[in-house]
């Protein structure tokens, strides 16, 4: 972390916002950080507008003017507007992927990371933990201690864990954004490689093909699969963003992956070997 580092965090009531603002400002306190934390939110129900302001330091604070974000958080597409005067060339934006496209950022976001958080949460944890990954990254980030952050969670949040597998799995969120492949410093889209090549998946009666070059990870073919075939992997497409895998077995070769894809990143061919 720089010297003084000014975050953002935006969404809606019922995400978790507020938060995840107070874990990452309480652990910074607790490692001897200088802290300012102004949330602004309307009432606190679902649907809102709900942002935090975070100045942390290792400097005094003597006027917590917040003019510009070296990271904005965004969980929400309604919570773009909220960012949007914070936003320059330097920020590192975070958004998640799952509710958020990159086509909703501003030009400034030249420096965009999206984890489809709400996506990776549904399928591997507890649909609530998404704020979890989003924290478990931004913790690591300012390199705030990995178990206190949890402890911190723990404390605010523990009366929500109503069973000891809902705890547990939470935890996990947590770590894995923690452990989340992917560095914000790669994440840069006039710089960003996406992954090269086809990816061929084949079984005996279908053979797929996935272009990371062309995919920006919509996700349209996710929601337009009839039968669950396909979810995000660890590939990058060409805007940082997660590309889909299929899994041939569940795959009726139905064709509405690649009728839908508007960058043709995606085919499924039955029967026939793809060149
Ligand atoms: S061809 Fe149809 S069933 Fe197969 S992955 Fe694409 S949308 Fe899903
Ligand atoms: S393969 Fe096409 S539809 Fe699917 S996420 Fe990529 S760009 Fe979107």
């Amino acid at each position: 972390m720089i010297d003084t580092t000014k975050i953002i965090l935006a969404g809606e009531g019922g995400q978790g916002i507020q938060t995840i603002a107070k874990v990452i400002t309480e652990v910074a306190a607790e490692q001897g950080l200088d802290v300012s934390y102004i949330p602004v939110f309307g009432v606190e129900q679902r649907g809102t507008p709900s942002v935090a302001f975070i100045i942390l330091s290792h400097e005094k604070i003597y006027y917590p003017r917040f003019d510009s974000a070296d990271y904005a958080i965004i969980l929400q597409k309604r919570a773009v507007a909220s960012v949007l005067a914070y936003i320059n060339k330097k920020t590192k934006v975070v958004f998640d992927s799952s509710t958020v496209s990159v086509r909703d950022l501003p030009d400034e976001a030249i420096h965009s990371f999206g984890i489809p958080a709400t996506q990776i949460a549904t399928e591997k944890f507890t649909p609530k933990a998404f704020n979890l990954i989003v924290a478990g990254k931004l913790s690591r980030v300012l390199n705030l201690d990995e178990d206190q952050v949890w402890q911190k969670i723990e404390k605010l949040l523990g009366k929500k864990f109503k069973t000891p597998e809902i705890k547990e799995k939470s935890r996990q969120a947590y770590l894995s954004g923690r452990k989340y492949i992917f560095e914000l410093k790669d994440f840069s889209r006039p710089t960003f490689q996406p992954a090269t090549g086809k990816i061929i998946i084949k079984n005996a009666e279908k053979t797929a093909q996935i272009l990371p070059e062309r995919c920006k990870g919509c996700g349209i073919c996710i929601v337009k699969c009839p039968v669950g075939a396909l979810k995000f992997s660890d590939t990058l497409g060409v805007f940082a963003t997660p590309v889909p895998e299929i899994d041939l077995e569940k795959c009726i070769a139905c064709g509405n992956c690649f009728r839908f894809c508007p960058d043709g990143a995606i085919a499924v061919e039955k029967n026939k070997k793809l060149k």
